[in-house]
């Protein structure tokens, strides 16, 4: 029977750093179990057959203020500057998203739209990020007719195509990841550090996990496997419903299926994201050389399509954020807190929490830090 000290499910990047951390820092035996058949888990990047590297499961776009998630990333890869556009199309026309400065004087007559610029820099100053939501609120005369524009043409039909649920529905947070930005940046992200790992996400994984304290286990749910191991405790990344077999019922989910298409032409679009937020069934095309940078003639898009999550038919790719299930996810929470430190949970699935890398990487470290280290001298 194998002996190893941490069993961690998952090699996203939850299970990636923690076991990185455990066997570098703290000479731990590490048995990493995943069940899909690769590593990197919603971050994987391949070569696709037409030797365009794609990302799997959606655009990944790496952005972050935490300077010790950077420093502590940087340590597996170099890194391709780049700084996200994305556009979104609004009658017909292609403007920046968020919607700024520049996409009102794409959207209306200039007079008319060096009015609204005026009346938003006087409302909420200029630099300023108004969630849509907060701006409908807060706006009277034109201004709320411009509020009413935007939450039309920009996110009412996204959100209800991304999530099945109107922007009121779904919570605030959602919708306020993409703020009216009186600004004529027309970045998405205005975070300090905003890159692509340089040979991409799936080689900087693998530089992460290549240490000889960690044995890695591909295609395989752990509950196969789990008594046949011998570990003194596990760290689990999947979902919590699914590790207490839904006893409280299953939380809910948004998927999403991809469909690619090639083309024997250097680009297909303008921008690494093009989104869709009236127009087709689909809510974004997403063009993966403009996010790494590759050379090549040809390039490969993907359309994302919304669906509702089916168990053990689709991916759990969103948690949905909305009270009803973050009062079942408190139901899960409680169960785990039963295990005490024996099974550690965390990560965007088993925290049910809609985090970026840079917070999945951020948790990770933490968990590290506060739980893991205090009990073991660290190797210096
Ligand atoms: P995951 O990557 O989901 O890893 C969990 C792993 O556990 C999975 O590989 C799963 O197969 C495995 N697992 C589950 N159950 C079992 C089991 N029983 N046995 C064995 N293995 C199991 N973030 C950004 O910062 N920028 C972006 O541009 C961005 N774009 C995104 C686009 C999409 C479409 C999606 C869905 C997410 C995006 N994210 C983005 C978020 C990012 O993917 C997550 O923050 C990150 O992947 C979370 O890592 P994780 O390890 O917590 O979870
Ligand atoms: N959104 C929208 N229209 C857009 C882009 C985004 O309504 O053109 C809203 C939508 O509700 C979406 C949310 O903003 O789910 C967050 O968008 P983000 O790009 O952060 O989504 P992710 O990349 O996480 O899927």
């Amino acid at each position: 029977m194998n002996q190893f000290d941490y069993l961690i499910v998952g090699a996203g990047f939850t299970g990636s750093v923690l076991a990185e951390r455990l066997a570098s820092q703290l000479d731990k035996k590490v048995l990493l179990v995943e069940k899909r058949d690769h590593i990197g888990g919603n971050a994987h990047d391949f070569y696709n057959e037409a030797g365009i590297l794609v990302h799997k499961y959606g655009p990944h776009i790496f952005h972050t203020n935490s300077k010790k998630v950077w420093n502590y990333l940087s340590q597996f890869t170099n890194w391709r500057p780049y700084y996200h556009k994305s556009l979104a199309t609004v009658e017909g026309i292609e403007v920046p998203i968020p919607f700024n400065l520049n996409a009102l004087y794409q959207c209306f007559p200039p007079l008319y739209a060096g009015k609204l610029e005026t009346l938003l820099i006087d409302e909420f100053g200029y630099g300023r990020k108004i969630p849509i939501l907060k701006m409908k609120e807060r706006s009277s005369g034109e201004l709320s007719f411009l509020a009413n524009y935007i939450y039309e043409h920009v996110f009412l039909g996204y959100t209800t195509k991304q999530w099945g649920l109107t922007p009121e529905e779904i919570d605030d947070s959602v919708t306020a990841r993409v703020p009216i930005h009186i600004s004529r940046d027309n970045r998405y992200f205005q975070d300090i550090y905003q890159a692509i790992p340089l040979e991409g996400y799936t080689e900087m994984f693998k530089k992460m996990i290549d240490n000889e304290n960690i044995e890695v286990v591909l295609s395989t749910n752990y509950k196969d496997i789990v008594n046949d191991i011998s570990f003194d405790r596990m760290i689990y990344t999947g979902p919590i419903d699914a590790y207490f077999d839904y006893l409280h019922g299953e939380l809910p989910y948004r998927s999403l299926q991809f469909e690619y298409r090639h083309f024997e032409q250097e680009f297909h679009q303008s921008a690494g994201i093009v989104t869709y937020p009236n127009e087709f069934d689909f809510t974004r095309i997403t063009e993966f050389k403009h996010l790494t940078g590759q050379k090549s003639r040809s390039t490969t898009i993907a359309y994302e399509f919304p669906k509702a999550h089916i168990q053990g038919k689709s991916l759990p790719y969103y948690p949905i954020p909305h009270p009803e299930n973050r009062e079942l996810f408190r139901k899960y929470k409680s169960e785990s807190k039963q295990l005490g430190k024996n099974v550690l949970f965390a990560g965007r699935l088993a925290d049910y929490l809609y985090y970026d890398m840079d917070q999945a990487v951020a948790r990770a470290l933490s968990l590290f830090e506060k739980d893991l280290c205090s009990s073991t001298q660290m190797i210096t």
